[in-house]
């Protein structure tokens, strides 16, 4: 319903523009998103919509704004209703599932989908959770495991309130894989292959020549084995393979490899003690036997790996767990995630670490403020529905906004400050409320004498005589500039609501602090996030806010006190 939707836009970017005398963008995108949902898939072009109607609305005389928005109604909308639909065949109490991330960098935006989704099912069944540590890749630049990250996914799951029952991690069982490795090698459904792996797939998959290596007798297979573990063979001199017929239908998954050697292996936890490794396949697939495993929830890009272990499964006689597929949930380019792209950014000094502001690591968003609640119900949101789909952030922000919205501490900050002089104000302090409905958060009082702090943009967009609002405080007539301050005079207390609604910070000795709002935002339409100090002075009261604390600055946005040392907040939302 397109027409409904540019309605919806009209009518937030005349809200907003009634409310702060100008329509930001920005501050409307969530609310729209808020109504209707559906318009975040093609985000760019909503963004073009909003734009062009806050342009339009900034151009009408505030009294026509004012006439048009009460034709609007502002309705709460409920909370839609995230269901995930039943897992098949699950019983209450008997549920038992796992996720298995491979540790090679920090947890980022990218996991949460698995994370989330497993968490909500095990705890709707009453079932156990597994964390399994997926690191059987000790040769794959890329797939190293990195030794911090074993503690860091466990760490940011919890925050996000994943509840795992228990950790394992696969390269602690290697023992495990040889024992069953040995068993389906004695059991003949699995052989060591010495041909030379150049041209081996070409040759057995495409063309459908058997390996010769296929009849091997159990006594030569085990014999070769041996010669693997005692490193007598070496890298790509031989590999364990499960033997299948090879007319299946899937080409990759005809005789597919179980073992290889690695000469050189560098795993943060098992060093160089083992040559020998399994493939992803084969170790997943025994640990979700031998950890009981009942259902599994699977990227359908994994499909392969199903086909390839119900293989192994039906040999050793066992029943496949109950599998859910799930679309490919994808990261962008421009969200830097992997370790070896951080090291890099930090080496040049563009990242202060894994928590930099400008990742989409779990480390990131919680420093900037996000809410792991935002985060949950971005992926219920997604839910577990077989399309692809990719990280949107600002889908995200919109939903860490609606959580704030009614319990976050309101405050002034006057980015670029100019001294407003005021005279004829009766009053010399004011208690103002920290939230405009929530009394629940309480309120703040500010003393002040006859000077004002005034965003140096809002100043430059002031003409004489016009009549301004400090907002919460009173009207004030501007009636001089010179020597860059801004002379005004009392007009009045009466709400008028056509002025512009400035926000203020005491210019009274002590009455503010200086401080600076870091944005991390896309500076070019296809550029990375990059970082933008905003500087000025906020109140005093947000000197007794803690660090890691977030609050509304109300023309910037949520934002979290990052550092109370210079007083540095980073925009959340
Ligand atoms: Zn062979």
């Amino acid at each position: 319903m397109p027409e409904d939707l540019l309605l919806a836009i009209r009518k937030f970017a005349l809200k907003n523009a009634f409310d702060y005398g100008k329509c930001d963008p920005k501050a409307i995108v969530g609310k729209v998103i808020g109504e209707f949902p559906e318009s975040r898939k093609n985000f760019a072009d909503l963004m073009a919509k909003i734009t062009n109607a806050a342009v339009q609305v900034n151009s009408m005389p505030k009294e026509e704004i004012e006439k048009e928005l009460s034709t609007f109604h502002f309705e709460e909308k409920k909370p839609e209703e995230r269901k995930l639909p039943d897992l098949k065949g699950a019983e209450n109490g008997k549920v038992v599932m796992r996720m298995a991330p491979n540790p090679n960098g920090p947890m980022h935006i990218g996991h949460c989908r698995m994370a989330v989704l497993n968490d909500e099912y095990t705890k709707r069944y009453s079932g156990t959770l597994i964390l399994r540590f997926d690191d059987t890749d000790p040769k794959n630049e890329n797939k190293i495991p990195m030794k911090e990250a074993y503690a860091w996914m466990p760490e940011d799951m919890r925050w996000l309130g994943v509840n795992f029952h228990r950790i394992e991690r696969a390269s602690a069982r290697l023992q495990v894989y040889y024992d069953y490795c040995k068993k389906a090698l004695e059991g003949g459904f699995a052989f060591v292959c010495t041909c030379k792996q150049e041209g081996w797939s070409e040759s057995v998959r495409h063309e459908k020549k058997e390996c010769p290596c296929k009849k091997n007798s159990p006594e030569k297979n085990l014999e070769l084995w041996n010669k693997m573990l005692s490193w007598e063979l070496k890298q790509g001199e031989a590999v364990v393979r499960v033997k299948t017929d090879v007319n299946e239908k899937n080409p990759a998954v005809v005789d597919w490899p179980a073992f290889r050697i690695i000469d050189a292996p560098e795993h943060p936890m098992v060093g160089k003690e083992f040559k020998v490794w399994p493939m992803l396949d084969f170790a997943s697939a025994i640990d979700d036997f031998e950890f009981k495993v009942t259902h599994i929830l699977r990227g359908k890009d994994l499909l392969v790996s199903q086909e390839r272990q119900k293989i192994l499964y039906k040999y050793f006689g066992w029943t496949y767990p109950n599998v859910t597929l799930y679309g490919k949930f994808l990261t962008t380019d421009d969200m830097v995630i992997s370790k070896s792209k951080i090291n890099a950014g930090i080496r040049e000094g563009r990242f202060s670490g894994f928590d930099d502001p400008q990742l989409s690591t779990m480390k990131a968003l919680r420093r900037r403020g996000i809410l792991p609640q935002a985060i949950r119900n971005y992926m219920l949101n997604i839910g577990i529905s077989e399309s692809e789909t990719t990280v949107d952030l600002n889908i995200l922000y919109a939903e860490n906004k609606k959580l704030l919205e009614t319990s976050t501490e309101h405050y002034f900050f006057v980015e670029n400050p100019i001294v407003l002089k005021v005279r004829g104000l009766q009053v010399k302090n004011l208690e103002i409320p920290k939230h405009p409905t929530n009394k629940e958060l309480g309120s703040r009082r500010v003393h002040f004498d006859d000077e004002f702090l005034i965003s140096g943009k809002d100043a430059g967009e002031i003409r004489l005589e016009e009549v301004i609002r400090l907002k919460e405080l009173a009207n004030v007539k501007i009636y001089k500039q010179e020597n860059g301050k801004l002379f005004g005079e009392y007009a009045g207390n009466d709400l008028i609501k056509t002025s512009k609604k400035l926000h203020w910070v005491s210019a009274k000795f002590g009455e503010q602090v200086n401080s600076s709002i870091l944005f991390v935002e896309k500076l070019t339409e296809t550029g990375p996030l990059e970082k933008v100090e905003h500087k000025g002075v906020c109140e005093k009261a947000c000197s007794e806010l803690k660090q890691g604390q977030v609050v509304q600055f109300e023309r910037m946005g949520f934002c979290v006190l990052d550092s109370k040392d210079g007083m540095k907040f980073i925009l959340s939302c």
